[in-house]
């Protein structure tokens, strides 16, 4: 119609006009632009284990291409379900507390919307992955931050049990826990753990985990939040199939919990994708089952990368967080950026990629307040040691 403007104005919802784009999508779509070696968005340049990918295959040839059930195939909720027991001696009815869902990323959303009502308060540790606030935005819900500080002393970023204390209150409904933490490495103690599962259980609180780094643990062992007192009735566990077995882009997800937590993240499922593909879930299902030295492969292959990519960083004068867990590497850069008059994360991740061609992600978006996350910057050492090897070469140039 003459006079009328082609693109409605402002269309996207105003529940989103905070968040803009991933940052992951950003320092990627930058990374190609500039032919930098993408040590940002978290995804192993090498693929998964081809008795994986054979398994997928032949499920689509073998006719597994219609829906599933809506919580997932029998067989994957079986897989999930007997591994669930044999991880934490927990027994879980595969058909009404497994639900299998399009990444750890639609279990988080199916959560937050299932779960939490306008006004519930969500706690929060920050750094934070960035899908959990905008969850917690689409549900309605209000975010209250926990920050995990670095610790100069003990290398490690710790939260203060005060602060924790005083973030739970009458209104609090979830607090979600991510453990191995991305992106500090972080993976939260027993001590820590503990008294998370103290507060909840006093405040009649829901623990969401993200726990889809479980199997990528370095020191230390990952610890359920699920199997402390109290908990089991209380945790929605989630996690998915990407890490684990390096295929990130299947996006096999899936939440355990009570037949009631589980009656929430479902009532969400259904209208999110009713379902996830089904070849994939029949493949899922096979790796999970027996994954043979598979996991065991992957976590020194990545012990590897994390102790080289640490090893030089720390040469060129970065402090680096040595993760515990992930595989992700948080490293204070003031001390290389400060000489280049660079002030913050993302001028100094800017740079990296379009000057040293080495791309990284800037943690400012991982804060309630991006300023908090300014002397930061996060490397994913999930790469070929030749890939690593060419971004380290690249950094070279940082040196004075
Ligand atoms: N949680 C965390 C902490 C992550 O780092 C990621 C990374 N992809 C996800 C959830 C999303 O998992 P998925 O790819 O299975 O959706
Ligand atoms: N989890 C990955 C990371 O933290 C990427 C996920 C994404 O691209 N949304 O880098």
């Amino acid at each position: 119609m003459p006079g009328r403007p082609s693109q409605p104005k402002d269309c996207v919802a105003d529940r989103f006009s905070a968040f803009g784009t991933t940052i992951f999508a950003e320092m990627t779509r930058l990374a190609i632009e500039h032919d930098a070696i993408n040590l940002s968005q978290g995804f192993p340049d090498f693929d998964g284990p081809g008795w994986i990918k054979d398994a997928a295959i032949r499920a689509i040839r073998d006719g597994h291409n219609q829906y599933p059930p809506t919580g997932g195939t029998p067989e994957l909720a079986l897989a999930i379900a007997d591994a669930w027991r044999d991880q934490t001696g927990l027994d879980v009815d595969p058909a009404r507390q497994v639900t299998v869902t399009s990444g750890c990323t639609e279990a988080l959303a199916a959560a937050f919307l299932g779960l939490v009502n306008p006004g519930d308060e969500v706690v929060l540790f920050e750094p934070f992955y960035d899908s959990y606030r905008a969850c917690v935005a689409m549900a309605g819900g209000i975010a209250r931050f926990v920050q995990l500080r670095a610790s100069e002393d003990l290398g490690t970023f710790q939260f203060d049990a005060n602060t924790l204390r005083e973030a739970f209150n009458e209104r609090t409904k979830v607090v979600l826990l991510n453990t191995p933490h991305n992106p500090t490495g972080k993976v939260f103690t027993l001590e820590e753990m503990t008294l998370i599962a103290q507060l909840c259980v006093e405040h009649d609180v829901i623990a969401v985990t993200d726990e889809v780094y479980e199997h990528l643990v370095f020191d230390g062992s990952h610890i359920r939040l699920a199997t402390l007192p109290g908990m089991a009735e209380r945790t929605l566990t989630l996690s998915s199939m990407g890490k684990t077995f390096s295929l990130t882009g299947w996006k096999v997800g899936w939440a355990i919990g009570s037949a009631e937590l589980t009656r929430a993240v479902r009532a969400a499922h259904q209208f999110l994708t009713f379902t996830t593909a089904t070849p994939l879930q029949h493949a899922a299902a096979a790796a999970i089952r027996d994954p043979g030295d598979s996991i065991t492969r992957l976590l020194d292959r990545y012990r590897q990368a994390r102790d080289f990519l640490c090893a030089a960083l720390s040469d060129l004068g970065f402090r680096v967080y040595i993760p515990a867990g992930t595989y992700f590497i948080m490293a204070d850069h003031t001390a290389v950026s400060g000489p280049l008059g660079i002030a913050d994360d993302a001028q100094f991740c800017r740079y990296l990629t379009t000057e040293i061609g080495v791309a990284a992600i800037p943690p400012g978006s991982f804060y309630s307040n991006p300023a908090d996350g300014g002397r930061f910057v996060r490397f994913a050492f999930c790469k070929r040691r030749e890939t690593l090897e060419a971004a380290v070469e690249r950094l070279q140039k940082l040196r004075p």
